[in-house]
């Protein structure tokens, strides 16, 4: 399918090769046009999406109403990317390619059916099609987690799953997110990432607000009994699995304790070696692009770390809930 898309259109899908191509037109070296006046503007341009995405904003204005060229704002969005990279969080990247794919959504749904269906082409989706190829389909909801997507809850006839209306939608807006996800966290020279130092200590100053804002101070008394034994594990010397530390590290980081902090809990081991808990810690708090979520309980079950279960466990399914809700507990008990 060959269509001439309209530079105005081009920034609405920042991702498509055609808006890749535009940018490059005008953007030789990173590194002079970061110097330049539309660099700092798209730079401010990178910096808005990427609060945006953390702060879970829904409003989106289409690039034409402002005053930034499409390529220059074409570029924003690939320094987005790239300060997100050299932030190297895992949480972040997830951000804002959700960020991205609900953007472009937004834009999809209004936008004239032959631009839509282009778009939706060029990630391999056909807005035409009620029905998808059962492996098509099963590789494009993998992450989705509402139930109906679940294959035992579709409509599947002769290996082909049927689509309500509206719902091929919802799967080109998850397959953007996939194909942004995938290709994050950019590899950014170290250079570049110094260069952008100001911009990104700013976005990880109110990523570590936001995650003291949701969770508050840190309690380790409302700290689940699973991880609880892991900290104790810890500190007895016994040596943890990959996902034992993988656990004990992605839920402190998520409740707001600093890499230092976490360091530290790692510290009351007998056999600690600073040098490889910093690298261990830093790893899977997201600088190795390793999923940042900690485990449910369900996945704590499969790998042997759910212990000590007690009867507010019953109420949750996952620690962080756990957590939430004992300091719940606790603050209505002043
Ligand atoms: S049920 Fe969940 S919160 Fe409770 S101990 Fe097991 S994994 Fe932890």
């Amino acid at each position: 399918m060959d269509i001439a898309l309209d530079q105005k259109v081009l920034p609405r899908y920042p991702f498509l090769k055609e808006s890749q191509e535009l940018a490059r037109r005008h953007v030789e070296s990173l590194e002079e046009f970061l110097a330049s006046s539309p660099g700092a503007a798209a730079l401010d341009r990178a910096k808005e999406r990427v609060i945006a995405a953390l702060t879970q904003k829904k409003e989106f204005q289409d690039e034409a109403a402002r005053n930034l060229r499409p390529e220059f704002e074409i570029a924003g969005y690939a320094l987005a990317r790239v300060l997100v990279s050299c932030v190297g969080d895992r949480l972040l990247v997830d951000r804002l390619a959700r960020y991205e794919s609900e953007r472009a959504s937004f834009f999809l749904a209004t936008e004239d059916p032959e631009i839509r269906r282009f778009v939706a082409m060029s990630i391999g989706i056909d807005t035409g099609a009620d029905a998808l190829p059962v492996i098509d389909y099963v590789e494009l909801v993998t992450h989705m987690r509402d139930l109906r997507w679940r294959l035992v809850n579709r409509d599947v006839r002769q290996g082909t799953v049927h689509l309500a209306p509206g719902e091929i939608d919802d799967l080109i807006r998850e397959r953007i997110r996939v194909i942004l996800v995938d290709h994050m966290p950019l590899r950014v020279p170290s250079g570049i990432c110094e260069r952008l130092a100001p911009a990104t200590k700013e976005i990880a100053a109110l990523q570590q607000q936001q995650a003291l804002e949701q969770f508050g101070e840190i309690k380790e008394e409302a700290f689940p009994p699973c991880i609880n034994a892991l900290i104790r594990a810890i500190t007895e010397g016994t040596n943890l699995t990959h996902m034992g530390r993988f656990a004990i590290t992605s839920f402190l980081h998520t409740v707001g304790m600093s890499t230092t902090g976490i360091a530290e809990i790692f510290s009351r081991a007998p056999d600690f070696d600073v040098e490889k808990t910093m690298y261990q810690v830093e790893h899977i708090s997201g600088r190795g692009g390793t999923e940042y979520t900690p485990p449910s309980c369900a996945t704590m079950r499969t790998f042997g770390l759910c212990a000590n279960r007690n009867k507010d466990c019953e109420r949750v399914n996952h620690p962080l809930s756990y957590y939430r809700l004992r300091k719940n507990v606790k603050k209505k008990r002043g």
